[in-house]
């Protein structure tokens, strides 16, 4: 089956989830959504999203039903609802692009396909910035034909790498977040003595960003969200949290040790109980320079 549909449902319409409705709205799309947050709702009905009552009846209205929740658990009690609702018609196709368990997408994708309603993992890497821009990484599990079969919309979010069966996405987009955690956690450690050293952050971070030192949270993180000090990406430290322990999580049901990986999470739940709940990740930073003013 291809294509052929003009209307999305959107389930999630908190920091990413919006300006992916904005971009599909802007290309014709007839965008049908839903969140439990009702200034979520308020926020995409005036980006000319269609708002529902339920997630239910939001499904029920497109054979395309994205998923832009928090976590697994979260993707799985909704997927229920929708289940129990019939609002899933058969030959109907789920998108969780949430990043979310592996395991947990694979159980679904299984569940799902026995009701003929198919199912892939198309999580994302760009945040609210990539969204808005149309900039994502697109990391899709899942067969191919139905990967093929919801390229386009995807492709109005940015760009879509298939990399292998139902649940591939949801790791490698939790094994890039663990590189991500532990890039921001050290090179803000590496900031911090720097400057104890009498370099300016502003003279570490040019001088990382053309050595070997580089990462997204040197090119990126650190000039946009940290030197300015507004701490206002868009993506939460539990959110980053919850990533690495996916990573995790999968690492040792794969037989596979990262020590280095652990840490990182421990150092992140760490940060976790002194942050505020809904802290930015970037905060991680902030968190850092005081942690070390304590030693
Ligand atoms: P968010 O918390 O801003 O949005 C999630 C939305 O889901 C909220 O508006 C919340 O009210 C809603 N929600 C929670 N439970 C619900 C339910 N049962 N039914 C309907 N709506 C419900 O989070 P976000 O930053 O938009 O992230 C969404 C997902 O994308 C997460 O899995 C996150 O890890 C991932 N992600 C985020 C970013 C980022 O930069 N923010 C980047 C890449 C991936």
């Amino acid at each position: 089956m291809t294509e052929n549909k003009t209307s999305v449902a959107l389930i999630g319409l908190g920091n990413m989830g919006t300006p992916m409705a904005s971009r599909w709205i802007a290309a014709g799309y007839s965008v049908h959504g839903f969140d439990v947050n009702p200034e979520a709702r308020a926020k995409f009905a005036s980006a000319g999203g269609q708002i529902h009552q339920t997630a239910a009846d939001a499904a029920s209205q497109a054979s395309f039903c994205v998923l832009m929740l928090p976590n697994s658990a979260i993707v799985e009690a909704v997927i229920g609802e929708l289940c129990d609702a019939g609002s899933l018609a058969p030959d109907s196709t789920v998108i969780d692009m949430s990043s979310s368990e592996p395991t947990s997408s694979q159980r679904l994708a299984l569940s799902l396909g026995e009701s003929g309603i198919r199912f892939i993992d198309a999580p994302v890497s760009g945040g609210v910035r990539g969204a808005e821009a149309g900039t994502l990484t697109i990391m899709a599990g899942g067969e191919a034909h139905i990967v093929e079969s919801v390229r386009a919309l995807l492709e109005c979010l940015g760009n879509v790498t298939h990399v292998g069966p139902v649940g591939a996405g949801h790791g490698v987009k939790a094994l890039n977040n663990l590189l991500s955690a532990a890039h921001l956690w050290l090179t803000s450690e590496a900031v911090v003595i720097a400057e104890r050293l009498g370099v300016p952050a502003q003279t570490m971070l040019a001088v990382l960003n053309s050595s070997s030192g580089r990462s997204g949270s040197s090119e990126q993180k650190w000039p946009r969200f940290i030197l300015p000090g507004t701490f206002d990406s868009g993506f939460e430290a539990r959110l980053m949290l919850k990533d690495a322990r996916i990573a995790t999580g999968l690492a040792s049901e794969l037989g596979m040790p990262t020590s280095l990986g652990e840490e990182v999470v421990n150092l992140w739940n760490e940060a976790g109980h002194s942050l505020p709940a809904n802290a930015d990740h970037t905060e991680i930073a902030r968190f850092i320079e005081k942690r070390a003013e304590k030693k």
